[in-house]
């Protein structure tokens, strides 16, 4: 079987490669002989890689099935399969068709790997518009491994089915995209997404700023200005202008035509959003930017094309999410990351661009709405687009919640300050025996509702206590048996502290493997002022941080937020809206570490806490000890009071 490739540029060239590497003999043709002879040197080039690497056995044997020539009409006649790749212009398109449909055979299909002229509207210059089909490829074909394959409005079934039999027979996997609409799939998703960071830009975030939130937090392989300058700032804005003028309904950034117009064209002119100093050049992007806007900011406009695209008939879900994730190279589907943030998330976020742009684009589409009405929030409801594992159980104060891969632990005494009384600390500890127990769970989050993480030891209930007994059997009996569960626990654990953090409740966070606090987080250990102490902070606190843990231990200094994470306690402070979401954003990342590995990881640094097991057992006496003191019945007092205890100087 022999494949015609028309046009021997970027896309030809790459198009027929892959063709010739699956086996087809293939003929390539141009206008132009520089095109052929340079298209020639690129994928010999390209194929003595392949060979070099084991990947390819003989590249005499594919650069063999390649011919090149310059006449269309001849070439037409002897060819089973038509991909045509020349200038994106309507005028040459039809006259190559044209040119196609006179010579080659009657049951060839021709296809276009056209980005934004109609299928039926090439089809038309044919008389055979039933086998005129969109085989979209993405650059560089060798790579990205997916087609978009478009129905015209006269394509037949048969077409379509022959054309995916062709897809998959060249290596590449397909969506189908059923009409023929402007920008067809990926580029529709795309261009919502690329006009919102750039009106982003506009309103002063930086360009490092929002590519940091897609990169690292996302986990997209390319930042949105990345992708951008690499392809052409000149080239987006043609799309869009096309695409604008089919109907498809976008405000065009003023800053893209300012930027075509001050020759910022990307990578190729050695400025567009970043500046280069040479070609391919990566750009530095700091880590650090990644929380000053919402990944979800971003990505809503293009969950809303997705809806959108679904609602109209226009591509399955599947093949939506199968498109982000193979032909964007998104981590995973845009369906499923609108899951997990919640469609509600979407919408409102939606709603709040609509009455700050006052543009309709902004417009949840009606199935976003939908869904959002029938209490379809995505994983955190157990259905979205998608269907979730979800389970919600009360263990007293605690909320123990169960999306899908990961669990999420609040602590729900927000007028306590989540204190923790006898029933938090059960409670916490079969919220946690829980998500250990579920082989689903892969990841632990916990949170404290309210304005405060878990301000320790209800010292109300410390103050109760008639007897030495009564203390003694509340340590060993209630406290205990959840330290040594985390002690011991097998899953990753991410802490979310979402405001103060005392005592108890900075302790246990020397438990948790990830702690993310909020810019407002305080955190202090100041037991010993009300005549008790930190029993874990001065064991294991010790072994973690070393001697800097007693100036906390010995004071009750607050910590801010900055201070705990210089100090080694915190890992990332994020602003307290994003709190949640950063935590599912890290669940998502530790999900696709194999779970026997994070069990190895987590068994490992138990083994290290086991050392200090000694340490934490004598503190655990410590405080029994100092139970039936006169200072610390005096402190429990004295804090229940609210006035400072005077120690007798013994
Ligand atoms: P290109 O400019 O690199 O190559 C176009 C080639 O077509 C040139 O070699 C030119 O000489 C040739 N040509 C012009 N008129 C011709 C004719 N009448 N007959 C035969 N050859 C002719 O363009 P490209 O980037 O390869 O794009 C080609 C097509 O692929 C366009 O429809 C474009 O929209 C589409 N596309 C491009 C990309 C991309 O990233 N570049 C991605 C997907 C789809």
């Amino acid at each position: 079987m022999k494949v015609l490739v028309v046009g021997a540029g970027t896309m030809g060239h790459g198009i027929a490669e892959v063709c010739a590497l699956a086996g087809y003999d293939v003929l390539i043709t141009d206008i132009s002989e520089d095109a052929l002879k340079n298209a020639v040197t690129k994928i010999s080039w390209s194929v003595k890689k392949l060979e070099q690497k084991g990947k390819v056995k003989s590249s005499d044997e594919v650069l063999g099935r390649i011919k090149t020539s310059t006449d269309l009409a001849n070439s037409a006649k002897e060819v089973d399969f038509v991909i045509e790749a020349v200038v994106e212009r309507t005028d040459v398109k039809k006259e190559v068709f044209k040119t196609l449909d006179e010579n080659c055979k009657s049951d060839v299909i021709l296809s276009t790997n056209t980005s934004t002229i109609p299928i039926t509207e090439i089809g038309q210059a044919t008389s055979r518009p039933d086998k005129v089909v969109g085989l979209h490829f993405f650059n560089p074909p060798t790579l990205i491994r997916l087609v978009e394959i478009i129905r015209g409005a006269q394509t037949s079934d048969e077409t379509i089915r022959k054309t995916i039999e062709f897809a998959k027979s060249i290596a590449m996997d397909y969506v189908l995209v059923e009409k023929d609409v402007p920008g067809f799939l990926i580029n529709r998703i795309n261009i919502r997404v690329f006009v919102e960071a750039m009106r982003l830009l506009e309103e002063g975030y930086r360009p490092e700023e929002i590519d940091a939130a897609v990169r690292y937090r996302a986990g997209l392989p390319m930042g949105i200005f990345e992708v951008a300058d690499f392809s052409g700032v000149d080239i987006i804005y043609s799309v869009l202008k096309e695409v604008r003028e089919r109907g498809f309904a976008v405000e065009m950034p003023e800053i893209l035509e300012e930027m075509v117009e001050e020759g910022k064209l990307g990578m190729k002119a050695g400025r567009g959003f970043y500046e280069y100093k040479g070609f391919y050049e990566r750009v530095k992007i700091p880590k650090e930017l990644a929380y000053r806007i919402s990944p979800l900011q971003i990505l809503a406009p293009g969950i809303n094309e997705a809806a959108w695209l679904l609602r109209n008939g226009i591509a399955t879900k599947e093949d939506i999410d199968k498109a982000t994730v193979k032909g964007m190279g998104y981590p995973k589907g845009i369906l499923k990351i609108a899951d997990a943030y919640g469609i509600d998330k979407v919408v409102a976020t939606l709603n709040i661009r609509k009455n700050q742009k006052k543009l309709d684009e902004y417009e949840p589409d009606p199935l976003l709405q939908e869904i959002v009405k029938a209490g379809k929030l995505g994983k955190k409801s157990g259905e979205g687009f998608y269907q979730w594992n979800h389970e919600l159980v009360d263990f007293g104060p605690v909320r123990y919640e169960k999306r899908h891969d990961h669990a999420i632990i609040t602590m729900r005494r927000p007028e306590k300050l989540n204190a923790l009384n006898e029933e938090m600390w059960i409670g916490l500890n079969k919220a946690f025996l829980k998500a250990q127990e579920d082989e689903d769970v892969r990841a632990v989050i916990i949170t404290g509702e309210g304005r405060a993480f878990c301000a320790g030891d209800d010292i109300a209930v410390m103050g109760s206590w008639k007897s030495l007994k009564d203390g003694i059997d509340f340590f060993e009996k209630i406290a205990m048996p959840l330290v040594y569960t985390l002690a011991y626990y097998e899953k990753p654990i991410i802490s979310l502290v979402n405001g103060n953090a005392f005592g108890g409740g900075m302790e246990l966070n020397m438990f948790f493997d990830i702690v993310i606090a909020s810019e407002d987080a305080t955190f202090s250990i100041p037991e010993g002022l009300i005549g008790a102490f930190p029993p874990i902070a001065s064991s294991l606190g010790y072994a973690i941080f070393g001697r800097k843990i007693a100036r906390y231990a010995l004071t009750g200094d607050v910590m801010s937020a900055e201070e705990a994470k210089e100090f080694g306690l915190v890992d990332l402070i994020v602003p307290k809206d994003m709190l949640l979401e950063v935590g599912m954003e890290y669940t998502d990342r530790i999900c696709q570490v194999a779970p026997l590995s994070a069990k190895a990881v987590k068994r490992s640094m138990n083994a290290i806490r086991e050392i200090f097991r000694n340490a934490m057992d004598i503190a655990a006496r410590e405080i029994e000890l100092l139970i039936p003191t006169e200072d610390f019945a005096e402190g429990m007092k004295a804090f229940v009071q609210r006035r400072r205890p005077e120690w007798k100087g013994r």
